[in-house]
C-alpha cells in the first residue's frame, strides 16, 4: 500500500497555505515535467484497473491518500483553485464542493475523493502522485511501492531545490484549505 504514510494538515492549515502561496510556478513545472514521465513509466507497465475507481472511496477501500505542500500547489495550479483567506476552521463546511461536498452533513468528510463522479475522475490531468502510481491490479504489487518512493523522493527533491517548506497531508485535509473552483 503506497497511500497511507504521513500526517494530517490539521493544526499547521496557517503554515501550510503560506507555503502554497510561495511556491514557484517553475517548480509547478518541473512536477508536470515529473508527472509526465511517471505517466509513460506507468503506461508501459500497463497496469489494470479492475474496479472501476473504488480505490478513490477511500473508507470503502481501506486507504488514504496523502499529499506533499508542492503537489497540492500542483494540483490547485491545474484547477485554478484560489487558496481560502482563512483556513476552513473559519469557513462554511457545507458550502466546500470539489465538485461533490467535501463534508457530510455531520461535518465529517464525506467517503471517498470529492473529485470522483459516477466512478471517474474529474481532476485527472491534476491528480497527485499516489493517483496516477495506485493500481488494485495484483501484478502491480510487485513494482508499485519502489515506483512511489522513487518519484516521491524526487518530489521531496524538487521542495529542496526551491526551497518549500515539506508538508505531507491527508488528500481531504488538504483540499479542505482550498477554495472550491
Ligand atoms: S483525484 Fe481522481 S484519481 Fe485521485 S482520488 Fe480523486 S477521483 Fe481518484
Amino acid at each position: 500500500m503506497v497511500y497511507t504514510v504521513g500526517m494530517n494538515a490539521q493544526g499547521n492549515s496557517h503554515s501550510v497555505l503560506q507555503a502554497l502561496e510561495a511556491v514557484p510556478v517553475q517548480a509547478i513545472e518541473k512536477l508536470a515535467e515529473l508527472y509526465e514521465l511517471l505517466d509513460q513509466d506507468i503506461a508501459q507497465r500497463q497496469p489494470i484497473c479492475n474496479t472501476s475507481g473504488r480505490c478513490c472511496r477511500f473508507e470503502q477501500w481501506g486507504h488514504r491518500l496523502y499529499v506533499s505542500t508542492l503537489e497540492l500547489a500542483h494540483f490547485r495550479h491545474m484547477i485554478q483553485i484560489s487558496t481560502q483567506a482563512q483556513p476552513v476552521a473559519n469557513t462554511s463546511r457545507s458550502a466546500i464542493s470539489f465538485p461533490l461536498p467535501l463534508y457530510a452533513e455531520n461535518g465529517t468528510f464525506n467517503p471517498g475523493c470529492p473529485w470522483q463522479i459516477e466512478g471517474l475522475c474529474t481532476a485527472r490531468s491534476a491528480r497527485p502522485l499516489g493517483c496516477r502510481i495506485y493500481f488494485c491490479d495484483t501484478t502491480a504489487e510487485s513494482w508499485q511501492q519502489e515506483s512511489y518512493e522513487h518519484y516521491h523522493q524526487q518530489i521531496a527533491a524538487l521542495h529542496q531545490a526551491f526551497d518549500i517548506p515539506y508538508h505531507y497531508m491527508e488528500w481531504r485535509h488538504a483540499l479542505a484549505l482550498l477554495n472550491p473552483p
